[in-house]
């Protein structure tokens, strides 16, 4: 049984000719899938009954499975998805005043071990499927859809993600063709129609993919840079020892010539003590002084069993006024959804975790209302 959800236009293009019928069936067959969030074939009236059946018998449309589903009180949403061999991803929906953004997990745990990160401390399981990226993005919006979401743009007949964010759990460059094919459905107008610069790709930093996906297919670029020395970073990003900084800020220079935006963001957690003193912050002004970028400053968000605290506020703000002040554009991310362990960083895919984090946060309400 071919899963539809794991087709992108060329893949779909293929199946309809294998089964003898006109290329438009592929596009209508696309916007059943991915614009009306069909969860079954029999509901595509607009085919003939006997063409439902013989797709029937040779395709189907299999959405993750959902082990659960959380509102957080700011009206994050997250959904842990059952990728089988007892291993679960997350997904999360950050619902802004002009945005409804996805935040898409790409693999079960992840290799690349960076020192601060809950998924790196589990290990690597496995690549998830293109079905399963692309599954992430139709389930949510036919969640949000049933449960009446009321935005603006929902109201105007858009879908209710605008945007999506591969910045879940997983290396996404580590699980790159999948990657790329999801993305490629992402941007198909006969399916989500997002534009590039709505799909935004975060990556710790592997340079051949980075100059791969340049060609392949440049959407919105976020670099995890975390550190502005390569002997800090080495610790914090251990792929920095394969790729260090001089080659992947090229890498970021590179980028730009093709991709949608004119800067790439750089994405720079703040670990109390560790990279956060105002010299960080002129080192890393001088390192990327010729690379056009934004800087985005994440507080560490905390987990279960780690050796970091996050950098106190006045620190944060202080390091964003250096950075300001060299002429960066640069952001604090908003701590979304945190009473449900959905921020940065937390998104752990355990459901053993999930307990023991729900003890440690009654243990310490103090705690976690500071963050
Ligand atoms: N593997 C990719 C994308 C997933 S991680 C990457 O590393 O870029 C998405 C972002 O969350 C990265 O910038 C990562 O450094 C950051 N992050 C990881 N753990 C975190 C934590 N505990 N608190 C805050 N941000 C974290
Ligand atoms: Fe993997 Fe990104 Fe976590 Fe590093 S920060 S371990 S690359 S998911």
């Amino acid at each position: 049984m071919v899963n539809l959800l794991d087709l992108d236009a060329a893949g779909l293009a293929a199946f309809f000719a294998d089964l003898g019928e006109k290329p438009f069936r592929a596009k209508q067959v696309s916007h059943w899938v991915h614009q009306r969030f069909a969860g079954e074939i029999a509901a595509m009236t607009d085919l003939s009954k006997a063409l439902r059946e013989r797709l029937a018998a040779a395709a189907e449309i299999r959405g993750p499975s959902v082990i659960s589903d959380t509102t957080a009180a700011d009206g994050t949403r997250k959904w842990l998805l059952d990728v089988g061999g007892g291993n679960a991803v997350e997904m999360v929906y950050i619902p802004e005043d002009d945005r409804g953004t996805l935040c898409i997990s790409s693999q079960a745990g992840c290799a690349l071990d960076c020192a601060f990160c809950s998924t790196g401390k589990q290990g690597f399981n496995r690549n998830l499927t293109t079905a399963e990226m692309v599954g992430q993005l139709w389930h949510a919006n036919r969640a949000l859809q049933a449960g009446g979401a009321s935005a603006p743009w929902v109201e105007q007949g858009r879908a209710p993600v605008t945007n999506v964010v591969m910045m879940g759990m997983g290396e996404p460059l580590a699980n790159y063709d999948r990657v790329v094919t999801a993305l490629s459905v992402f941007l198909d107008d006969n399916a989500y129609g997002l534009s590039r610069r709505r799909v935004t790709l975060s990556t710790s930093g592997l340079v051949p993919a980075i100059d791969r996906l340049r060609e392949d297919c440049p959407v919105a670029l976020a670099v995890s840079l975390h550190a502005g020395d390569d002997a800090l970073r080495d610790r914090l990003v251990p792929i920095n020892r394969k790729y260090p900084l001089a080659e992947l800020l090229a890498a970021c220079v590179r980028y730009l010539d093709r991709a949608p935006r004119d800067f790439v963001t750089f994405e720079y957690v703040m670990l109390d003590g560790v990279n956060d003193a105002i010299g960080h912050a002129h080192e890393l002004a001088a390192l990327v002084r010729d690379v056009p970028c934004k800087f985005n400053l994440i507080p560490w968000n905390p987990f279960p069993g780690a050796a970091f605290r996050t950098s106190p506020r006045p620190r944060i703000v202080a390091f964003q006024k250096a950075l300001i002040d060299a002429g960066f554009v640069t952001t604090i991310r908003k701590t979304r959804g945190e009473d449900i362990d959905a921020a940065c960083g937390q998104l752990a895919g355990r459901v053993e975790d999930r307990t023991r984090r729900t003890v440690r946060i009654r243990a310490a309400p103090a705690e976690s209302a500071a963050h």
